[in-house]
C-alpha cells in the first residue's frame, strides 16, 4: 500500500482484516509546512463535512455505507472522530441543488426536513431561501482522527506501517514490484495499491492518469462555541446575492491550537497544480489567493454578521479531480492497482471507498507475503 491517507488507511485496514500481508508506506504530517519539501496530504485538517444527503446517487450510497460504520469504527479503535451535528443544503427558491438533494433523499429513504430560514439562529439566510436539513447521520468528522482510527485497526489486524516517502515504483521487477523510498531503502512486494491522493505522479504510477489537482484555500474564523451552538454543516451550490454561489461552511470545530473555528471553503477559484514543485509550493503558502479570501470573507460575514471582527486565518489543501467525478479504483497492470481521486468529497466516504479498493485488490484470492527487503 503506498499512501495511507483517508482512502489508503481504510483500504489497508480491510486488506489486513481479509488476511492479506500488507505493508503501508506513508508520510507523516510535517511539524513545519514551510520547512517540508516532501509530500503533503488532503486530510491535514480538523473538520470535514459528512452527510448522506447528496445531489449524486453514487456519492450518497458510498456515504451511507461509511456513515453507518462510524460508530463501530470509533468504538473499536477508541478514537472519537464524528460529531453528529447535522447538515443542511440551501439555495434560492427553486434551487436545483436543493431539489436534487430532496429527490435523492426520497429515493434513499434518508430522513430530511424542510426548514424555515428564520429557524436557523445566527445565520442570516434572508427570507427567500430553501433549506433541506438532515438531522441524523450527518455533521462533521475529524479527518486526521479518522485516519488515526483506521491505522490503529489496520495495525491491530496485522498491517505494518512504514513512515517513508516512496520515490519510485517499478512493476517489472523479476519477483514483483520494486519500491524505492527517498530514505534510500528498497523493497520488493508482490503487488501494490497506490492511494497517494494529490501527490500521485508518474514515478509512482508509470502511467499518465487524467487527474486534475487544484489548490484550495479555506478561511477559518475564530469563534466561541456559543456563537454557533446547534449549527449544522452547510452547503450551497447555487446561492444568489452572496459573493460566492458555491461554498460550504462547517460549524465551530476545535483545532489543535485549542481554539474553535468556523470554516468556509469554495471550489469557485481554480489553482491548477501540475508538478510536485507546484504542489509543495502551494502548501508553503505561495500563489495569490487574495480573490478567494475576499469572497470567502464577504460570504461568511454576510451570512453570520456577528463574526465580523473575529480573527481569521487560512489553510491550504489540494483536491484531486477525476474525469468521471468518482474515484478511480482500477488495475494499471497485473501488479499495480490505484485508489485515487477523492474529487473533494471522499473524506466522509473514505471507509467505503477503501473497502471497495481492498475488494478489487484482493479479488483473485491469492495470498502472498507482501514484502521482502532487498
Ligand atoms: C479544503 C478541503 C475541504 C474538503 N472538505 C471535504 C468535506 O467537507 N467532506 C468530504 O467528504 N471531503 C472533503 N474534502 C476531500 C477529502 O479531504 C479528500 O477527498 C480526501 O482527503 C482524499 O483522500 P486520499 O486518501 O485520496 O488523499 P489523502 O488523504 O491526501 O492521502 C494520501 C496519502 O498519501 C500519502 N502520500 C502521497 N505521496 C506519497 C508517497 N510518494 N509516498 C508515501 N506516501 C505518500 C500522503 O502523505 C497522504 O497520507 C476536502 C478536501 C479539501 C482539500
Amino acid at each position: 500500500m503506498v499512501g495511507c491517507g483517508m482512502i489508503g488507511s481504510a483500504a489497508m485496514k480491510y486488506l489486513a482484516l481479509a488476511g492479506v500481508d500488507v505493508v503501508g508506506f506513508s508520510s507523516r504530517e510535517p511539524s513545519s509546512y514551510a520547512d517540508h519539501d516532501g509530500v503533503f496530504a488532503s486530510h491535514y485538517d480538523a473538520g470535514r463535512i459528512t452527510r448522506t444527503l447528496d445531489g449524486d446517487r453514487d456519492w450518497a450510497r458510498m456515504a451511507r455505507a461509511s456513515v453507518d460504520r462510524y460508530s463501530d469504527l470509533e468504538h473499536e479503535s477508541g478514537v472519537a472522530f464524528y460529531d453528529a451535528v447535522g447538515f443542511a443544503a440551501f439555495g434560492p427558491p427553486g434551487s436545483r441543488y436543493v431539489d436534487c438533494v430532496r429527490n435523492i433523499a426520497d429515493d434513499f429513504s434518508t430522513v430530511s426536513r424542510t426548514v424555515r430560514p428564520e429557524d436557523f439562529g445566527i445565520i442570516d439566510f434572508g427570507a427567500n431561501t430553501e433549506i433541506e436539513a438532515q438531522d441524523t447521520d450527518a455533521g462533521v468528522i475529524n479527518p486526521r482522527e479518522l485516519v488515526r482510527a483506521q491505522l490503529i485497526l489496520a495495525e491491530r489486524a496485522g498491517a505494518e506501517i512504514r513512515y517513508e516517502e516512496v520515490a519510485r515504483i517499478e512493476p517489472n521487477a523479476r519477483d514483483g514490484v520494486s519500491i524505492e523510498t527517498i530514505e534510500g531503502n528498497s523493497f520488493v512486494v508482490h503487488r501494490v495499491l497506490i492511494a497517494t491522493g494529490g501527490f500521485t505522479d508518474l514515478s509512482l504510477t508509470g502511467a499518465r492518469l487524467q487527474l486534475d489537482v487544484q489548490g484550495r484555500v479555506v478561511l477559518l474564523v475564530e469563534v466561541d462555541q456559543e456563537v454557533a451552538s446547534a449549527m449544522p454543516s452547510l452547503i450551497a451550490e447555487d446561492a444568489e446575492g452572496l459573493a460566492l454561489s458555491e461554498f460550504y461552511i462547517l460549524p465551530p470545530v476545535l483545532y489543535p491550537d485549542g481554539k474553535r473555528y468556523l470554516k468556509i471553503g469554495t471550489a469557485e477559484f481554480n489553482h491548477p497544480l501540475k508538478s510536485r514543485a507546484d504542489k509543495i509550493s502551494w502548501f508553503h503558502g505561495k500563489g495569490d489567493v487574495s480573490g478567494d479570501i475576499h469572497a470567502l470573507r464577504r460570504t461568511i460575514e454576510t451570512l453570520i454578521p456577528s463574526i465580523r471582527d473575529r480573527t481569521m486565518r487560512q489553510l491550504r489543501c489540494v483536491i484531486t479531480y477525476t474525469v468521471s467525478g468518482y474515484p478511480y479504483l482500477d488495475w494499471l497492470n497485473d501488479r499495480t492497482a490505484i485508489a485515487l481521486g477523492g474529487c473533494g468529497q471522499a473524506a466522509k466516504s473514505s471507509d467505503e471507498i477503501g473497502r471497495l479498493a481492498a475488494r478489487l485488490f484482493d479479488g483473485d484470492e491469492m495470498r502472498y507475503p507482501a514484502i521482502t527487503a532487498e
